[in-house]
């Protein structure tokens, strides 16, 4: 145990000390590049929080581990490092800021990596306690669970090739062959527009297509594809023409009100003390989108 310790410990001080000489290179993928880098903020962990009318609250605490589910493909946003096993990114940071009001420290989240298609079931099924992972919130959704938030608002826009200049909006996706993931509201509003439309698991099956040039665009939420364009910085751009709104909320159970305001109530205490603005600086912010306004919270 302490050898496989050791060795992971060793091969995240190689990676830090390779992306350090990077940046020193002033590699593409340098994303501070010239700027002092954004530090990601700490959250003190609530120790005596107690929410004893969430049932998934005392689950939690009996079998002292919670249950997060979240994206591990998309940069900025959901990240899982394969190498050290930790995750990044302005969903992580959102779902941490909650554990700690909730009483859990780091190393009492499980974090579970669910695709877009499997959300509702993972979550009315108990498989995860809350879902934080570029999450529209919505009617359809609101029928088999119940979503805190919003925390975040984002549009779907177009990722295309850097040198592409066909594809200019939506309307000009007419026939070409568009590429998105199973289960996101992403399908329904590109089909309108008469793409032909491939699905995949996740977006980054899409982004490898579109840089081996078997189809034309990528399409979903403006900040996931900010995070592919910027990981591939010559190659890809985003279009930059959002025609949707995307309400970002917290999954979680529908039968669950008192978790739901007690997640809207650690959103707002976290916006209000400006860990929000800090965590959208240290992660999403890189992608290269200054911090919009926040969203005001939809309680229900
Ligand atoms: N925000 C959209 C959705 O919830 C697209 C992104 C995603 O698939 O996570 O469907």
């Amino acid at each position: 145990m302490r050898t496989r310790r050791t060795i992971a410990v060793a091969l995240s001080v190689l990676t830090l000390t390779a992306v350090a000489a990077c940046g020193k290179e002033g590699s593409p993928n340098d994303d501070a590049a010239g700027s002092a880098k954004p530090q990601l903020p700490t959250y003190a962990v609530k120790t005596d929080f107690k929410l004893e009318s969430s049932p998934t609250w005392v689950e939690a605490k009996k079998n002292g581990k919670l249950k997060i589910g979240a994206k591990s493909d998309q940069p900025y946003l959901g990240f899982e490092d394969v190498q050290t096993g930790t995750r990044n990114g302005f969903d992580i940071e959102i779902a941490k800021m909650i554990a700690a009001d909730l009483g859990f420290t780091d190393k009492q989240i499980e974090w579970q990596t669910i695709a877009s298609a499997n959300r509702e079931t993972s979550i009315s099924t108990h498989g995860v306690d809350y879902y934080v992972g570029t999450y529209s919130i919505n009617d359809k959704r609101k029928a088999s669970v119940s979503f805190a938030g919003p925390y975040y608002i984002a549009g779907q826009d177009l990722l295309v090739q850097k040198d592409n200049t066909a594809i200019t909006g939506p309307e000009s996706t007419k026939d070409k062959n568009v590429c998105t993931v199973t289960g996101s509201t992403s399908v329904d509003q590109i089909k309108k527009y008469g793409a032909k439309v491939t699905q995949y698991e996740s977006y980054s099956q899409c982004v490898d297509k579109l840089l081996t040039d078997e189809i034309d665009a990528v399409t979903t939420d403006d900040a996931i594809l900010k995070g592919y364009a910027a990981k591939n910085a010559g190659k890809l751009k985003v279009v930059g023409k959002p025609f949707s709104t995307e309400n970002y909320g917290v999954g979680l159970n529908k039968d669950d009100k008192a978790l739901r305001d007690a997640i809207n109530d650690a959103l707002k205490a976290h916006e209000d003390n400006g860990d929000w603005k800090k965590a959208y600086d240290a992660t999403l912010g890189l992608s290269g989108s200054a911090a919009p306004q926040v969203p005001a919270l939809q309680r229900y």
